[in-house]
């Protein structure tokens, strides 16, 4: 039986490890972390029993991932759940951007912007599972469904910034900027609107669900596919270099460009060491979980009835909070992410205190406390925050880069994703999975389609190779 190493047991590297294992390899995963899961862990950060997402946190990108639903997810312990809102934009005025899983819903909502919303996002939900085949792949293939995806791609080419002109509402305005800047990218550059219309669109088609029980429960599915086909994995095994491997027919890497490029060294090719030591990193994140009595009151009614709440004031605020990070300057009012996960996941609780999920952008590498700007933004649109709150766990970018090397500075999207890099990965190439070393490949969220527990990266990897194994002399 041939043999297979995957280095990182993220969402990416299980998937490659189950692809491979499907195809009778005998596969074993080596994890650095003590647990299982990279960026889709959970724990108990503050009150006993009570459940924090350590990372990612919603999962419209992993319900819609056509490699997860390759599994009966829900055999393996894996059930989704929705909050009553998928997320809510609240402005200082006391109103709000409302985004309902239904694309009519949340466009009648937005009054004059109704037909804006419509018009974008009808056809692309309608044909996202066939589109989805598309854009979760390398971008620069012959399309499969090539009118589809221009309908969704040519919005996407804009920047969010001359999309947002569009609106003429700041509700409609900022709820979509507040998605956009989930790329944690100027929203002025070309191609910023793509990763908000993405996460837009599988979105309404899927729900921003959470996983009951916390997202460690995607990783825990994962974990048990790859059991029923033989997989093992072996944790507190930080590779290092070469020698760290057992001997192997392939190796797939769930790892940062460079630190592939510090582990293999000599062994890459001249040129693709020097893309991947040359690979730029994004903003950062600092992270605040906190416990609170009674959830967050917020001013806006629908706020309270969401899994996930924006914080960054309308469109021109979030665009210049985004652009000073990108230049490495903490702005006063950074934009906030609050997820609500146990409206969705009432067991996550203990009694009245809930867990709740913040983090805000940051430049790379931030060194100082976002702590109080945090809550500044939260008692900014839920006067008396504070005052609810019991406990709190502190993830500054520093703390995130050492619990796991892919976060580099504390950017969590493994990468800067401005255009060379969102288009081809870290070097360009047709053959983003491919590292130049015989048996070697990339598959971390570096590579196309890039970040989210959705394992598109992992599962594609590991078909390309496959697929090269076919044709190489140990078949
Ligand atoms: C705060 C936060 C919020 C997020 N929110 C969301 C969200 O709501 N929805 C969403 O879809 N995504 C979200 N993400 C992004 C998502 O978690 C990542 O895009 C995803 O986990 C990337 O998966 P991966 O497999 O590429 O790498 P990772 O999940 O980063 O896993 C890499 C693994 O490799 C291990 N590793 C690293 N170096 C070595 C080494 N030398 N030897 C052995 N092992 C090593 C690490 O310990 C880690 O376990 C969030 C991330 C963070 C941090």
């Amino acid at each position: 039986m041939k043999t297979a190493t995957v280095v990182g047991s993220g969402p990416n590297g299980l998937a490659a490890a189950i692809t491979l294992a499907r195809a009778g390899l005998e596969v074993t995963v080596l994890e650095a972390a003590d647990t299982v899961g990279g960026g889709t862990r959970s724990h108990e950060a503050i009150v006993p029993g009570q459940l924090h997402d350590h990372c990612s946190a919603i999962h419209p990108m992993a319900v819609g991932s056509p490699f997860l639903r390759t599994i009966d997810v829900e055999r393996y312990g894996l059930r989704w759940a929705h909050a009553e809102l998928d997320c809510v934009h609240p402005l200082d005025d006391g109103s709000a951007g409302v985004l309902h899983r239904s694309v009519r819903d949340t466009a009648a909502g937005l009054g004059a912007d109704e037909r804006l919303w419509r018009g974008l996002f009808e056809g692309p939900v309608a044909g996202y599972d066939h589109t989805s085949a598309d854009i979760m792949r390398p971008l620069l293939r012959l399309p499969r469904h090539p009118i589809r995806l221009a309908r969704f791609g040519i919005p996407a080419t804009l920047s969010a910034t001359l999309l947002a002109r569009a609106f003429r509402t700041e509700q409609g305005r900022a709820l979509f900027g507040g998605i956009a800047a989930h790329a944690f990218h100027p929203l002025h550059r070309p191609l910023s609107a793509s990763i908000g219309l993405g996460i837009l669109t599988a979105g309404h088609r899927y729900g921003w669900a959470v996983a009951v029980g916390g997202s460690q429960r995607i990783a825990d599915a994962m974990v048990a596919v790859l059991g029923d086909h033989g997989g093992k994995i072996e944790t507190g095994v930080r590779v290092r270099s070469t020698a760290d491997l057992p001997p192997s027919d392939i190796t797939i890497w769930d790892l940062a460009p460079t630190a592939v490029a510090e582990i293999l060294g000599d062994r890459l090719p001249a040129r693709v060491a020097r893309a991947y030591r040359r690979f730029r990193y994004g903003p950062g994140a600092f992270k605040v979980d906190f416990a609170v009595e009674g959830g967050v009151q917020w001013t806006a009614p629908a706020a309270r009835r969401a899994g996930t709440v924006h914080l960054g004031g309308d469109f021109a605020e979030i665009a210049v909070a985004e652009r000073d990070i990108h230049a490495g300057r903490m702005p006063q009012r950074p934009f906030v992410l609050v997820g609500q996960q146990y409206l969705a996941d009432p067991g996550r609780s203990v009694g009245d205190v809930h867990p709740v999920w913040t983090y805000a952008h940051v430049p790379n590498g931030y060194t100082g406390d976002a702590t109080e700007a945090i809550i500044a933004q939260l008692e900014r649109f839920a006067p008396g925050f504070r005052d609810r709150v019991i406990g709190m766990a502190v993830h500054s970018t520093a703390e995130f880069a050492a619990g796991n090397p892919n976060f580099v500075g504390g950017n969590i999207m493994t990468g800067a994703k401005d255009i060379p890099q969102l288009v081809f990965g870290p070097r360009k190439t047709l053959q983003p999975y491919d590292i130049g070393v015989p048996g070697h490949y990339l598959c971390s969220a570096a590579t196309p389609p890039g970040p989210g527990a959705h394992g598109m990266c992992g599962a594609n990897a590991a078909q390309r190779a496959l697929q090269k194994a076919h044709s190489s002399p140990w078949r």
